[in-house]
């Protein structure tokens, strides 16, 4: 079964994403069942050789269910309400049948209505998980032999006997079904992994950044209120390390980092290797206080904590995310950064406690540079 490829904790997040792929065909199909039951009607009018008064209600009927799920249907987001809502249609739709047999001279003409209702189960069941598809579509079988206590089917143990290898058909269409979208899933989340993630590190990659940059101005209701702090990260002299221990000695030491940032944050909060041995961190929800306090905690940690290579220290520009700008919070982290590595290294500086500091010198420099130019 799937759950030998798909790993347990994610076997919900696995059939979530296996209804939302194919709930289009589900549910359009939910609907035709439902619909092509009320055309039954014109063959009751041919088995009775006039309008068939009788089967009208029971052949109609479906048509509220039906609208109900039309009315429902861009609510539901949870595959497991979709599950209980589309196969309702489609036992309501087979009772519908069962109801207006009852009324019909020749029962026997069920049959061909019955083996119709597989084919109704297998293609509301692409978007459901198998281990709902095989019960619920056995219940074919089952109103069957309930419908026939009161319906008494000409050739009830034909009809049994019909839909039992169909049953077992469908089933094991599923399965297949079922394995090869397990595929499909395991290859894109591989893709979107590697797409944003750092090969070196297993930190995420700028892609990732990008990806949360574009919901500036959007931010989630939740996190509205709650502010996003960013570390821009640095070793310090790190190309000695490199110079002195070699290349490969370095990439170890690039791990070690990424090991105590992520150590010292919480799960929800990201670190994306920016470039070289630069890194961003994104506390998501953190106060200044709380930042500035996780960002002394990442200096002190790399300080004290011993690494196969040799002792290294960082410097730390910290800003804070205004809910506009992703690429301007980092910037200002990366001044702050920049003030650190000025002024000793081994360093945490909020950008905000040297804005006025650096605001004349840039001022300056716009000056010199408009003086060079006249
Ligand atoms: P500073 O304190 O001013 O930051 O000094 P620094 O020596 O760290 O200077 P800089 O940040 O400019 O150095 C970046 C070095 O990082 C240069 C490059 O050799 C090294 N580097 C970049 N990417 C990698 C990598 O993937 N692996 C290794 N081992 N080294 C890298
Ligand atoms: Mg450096
Ligand atoms: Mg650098």
């Amino acid at each position: 079964m799937v759950t030998k490829k798909i790993d347990k904790s994610e076997v919900n997040t696995f059939y979530q994403s296996k209804y939302d792929y194919y709930r289009m065909p589900s549910y359009v199909s939910a609907l035709l069942t439902g619909f092509l039951e009320t055309t039954y009607f014109v063959s009751d009018c041919q088995i009775f050789g006039r309008f068939a008064i009788e089967t009208l209600i029971p052949r109609f009927f479906i048509l509220i269910p039906l609208i109900l799920l039309a009315l429902l249907e861009p609510r539901i987001k949870n595959y497991r309400v979709a599950v209980f809502a589309y196969y309702s249609i489609a036992h309501a739709a087979m009772w519908c049948t069962i109801w207006a047999i009852w009324y019909l001279p020749n029962k026997d003409f069920a049959r061909e209505g019955f083996i119709i209702m597989h084919l109704a189960f297998i293609a509301i069941g692409l978007a459901m998980p198998v281990k709902y598809q095989i019960p619920v579509h056995s219940g074919v079988i089952l109103n069957i032999i309930i419908s026939n206590m009161w319906n008494h089917y000409e050739h009830v143990d034909l009809m049994i006997s019909l839909a039992v290898p169909v049953w077992i058909g469908a089933s094991i269409l599923m399965i297949i079904l079922e394995n090869s979208y397990a595929d499909q899933y395991l290859i894109r989340k591989q893709l979107e992994k590697n797409s944003t993630t750092d090969n070196l590190t297993e930190a995420y990659n700028r892609n990732k950044f990008e990806e949360i940059a574009e919901s500036d101005h959007e931010m989630p209701a939740e996190a509205a209120n709650a502010s996003v702090v960013i570390l821009m990260i640095d070793i310090d002299k790190f190309k000695r390390v490199n110079d002195t221990y070699g290349h490969d000695a370095g990439d170890k030491v690039l791990v070690f980092l990424t090991e105590r940032i992520k150590a010292c944050i919480r799960a929800t909060d990201l670190v994306i290797r920016w470039g070289g041995e630069e890194f961003v961190v994104l506390l998501m929800g953190a106060s200044t206080t709380v930042g500035l306090k996780i960002a002394e905690h990442i200096r002190h940690s790399v300080e004290t904590t011993e690494n196969e290579v040799c002792p290294i220290t960082i410097s730390v520009g910290v800003s804070q995310y205004d809910g506009k700008n992703y690429h301007e919070a980092v910037k200002r982290a990366d001044k702050a950064l920049y003030y650190a590595k000025e002024h000793g290294r081994n360093l945490v500086v909020h950008y905000d406690d040297i804005a006025e500091e650096i605001a004349p010198a840039s001022k300056d420099k716009n000056k010199k540079e408009k003086s060079k130019k006249k």
